[in-house]
């Protein structure tokens, strides 16, 4: 087994066929908690804080990587620990909560656009403009606060969003943005036992609501929203990865290595200086020396 297999091995690029219950949420691929995953997992990091170095270094593409996922599946963790040694200044991250007011005044990709990465730099979305085919489809009242034009409200509008997410992330590879997106595909029963321990650890306490326990009662619902998403919006350019997300030791690991490889696929080295510009070293060398 090769570690760059990891990732592909949950990557969904065009398949209209896609079933969601063909991957298990309790996959670790074979391999154990412990030791050698703790291990793939420091490397990896340690390769994408050199990876992401070059990535700023060099100031032409950007990657976005954007986090789906049901309640209590671990988004927050992956932030924490696949990003701990990135350099913070390379590095954004966006949370994307219920939108206000001014957010529903404007297009569904007015609030998200205003927060892409810049050249150089790594953008986290913690949710998305995904949500908008996912908790706006699950409850369609959520789409009436919207204040969309009547005409336009039609039995298509599904298949519009796909279309324009996708001519919008096509828009967005074209001008140097990486894309990579990940569902943490978490089973409704560990999300029960790791919300009852959000109950049972106080410190847990904060992080549990009553609106994230209703929400359960919408999960076959959820569940084909997003196989609906994925089989839509998953592209050679921007990718799906559809990781289990039962065994957060093995969540962090997949995506952590599906960021490198898309990392690597940008072949990065550090800017080469033109003969003028190493002339120019040698001046300032020169001067500095000089001026004690
Ligand atoms: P946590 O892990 O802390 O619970 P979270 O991402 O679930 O993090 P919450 O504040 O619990 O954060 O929930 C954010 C809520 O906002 C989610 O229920 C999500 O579905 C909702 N939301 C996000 N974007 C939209 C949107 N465009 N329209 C309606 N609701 C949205
Ligand atoms: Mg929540």
């Amino acid at each position: 087994m090769k570690r760059k297999d990891l990732a592909r091995r949950y990557r969904i690029a065009d398949d209209k066929k896609f079933r969601l219950k063909d991957i298990d949420p309790e996959d670790t691929w074979k391999l154990k908690a412990g030791d050698q995953a703790r291990q793939w997992l420091d490397e990896g990091v340690s390769r994408l804080r050199e990876l992401q170095d070059l990535l700023y270094a060099q100031n032409r593409s950007a990657v976005l990587l954007i986090l789906q996922a049901m309640d209590a599946a671990g988004k927050d963790g992956i932030i924490k620990h696949v990003m701990s040694g990135v350099n913070p200044q390379g590095c954004q991250v966006y949370a994307f909560k219920a939108p206000s007011q001014q957010e529903l005044n404007h297009d569904f990709l007015w609030r998200t656009t205003k927060c892409l990465p810049e050249r150089g730099h790594i953008g986290i979305f913690n949710r998305s403009y995904y949500e908008e085919v996912l908790v706006v489809r699950v409850h369609p009242e959520l789409l009436a606060h919207e204040n969309l034009p009547p005409a336009l409200v039609t039995s298509d509008l599904w298949n519009e969003r796909f279309q324009d997410i996708n001519a919008f992330e096509r828009h967005l590879v074209r001008n140097g943005v990486v894309i990579r997106k990940f569902f943490l595909h978490v089973s409704k029963k560990e999300q029960r036992q790791r919300l009852l321990a959000r109950l049972d650890e106080a410190d847990k306490n904060w992080k549990i609501s009553m609106a994230d326990v209703q929400e359960r009662h919408y999960w076959d619902d959820y569940t084909a929203a997003y196989q609906d998403m994925i089989r839509h919006t998953a592209t050679e350019e921007a990718p799906w990865y559809v990781v289990p997300a039962d065994n957060k030791w093995f969540t962090r690991l997949v995506v952590a290595e599906a960021v490198l490889d898309a990392l690597e696929s940008l072949n990065l080295k550090y800017p080469e200086l033109s003969d003028i510009q190493r002339k120019d070293l040698g001046v300032i060398r020169k001067t500095l020396l000089r001026n004690g």
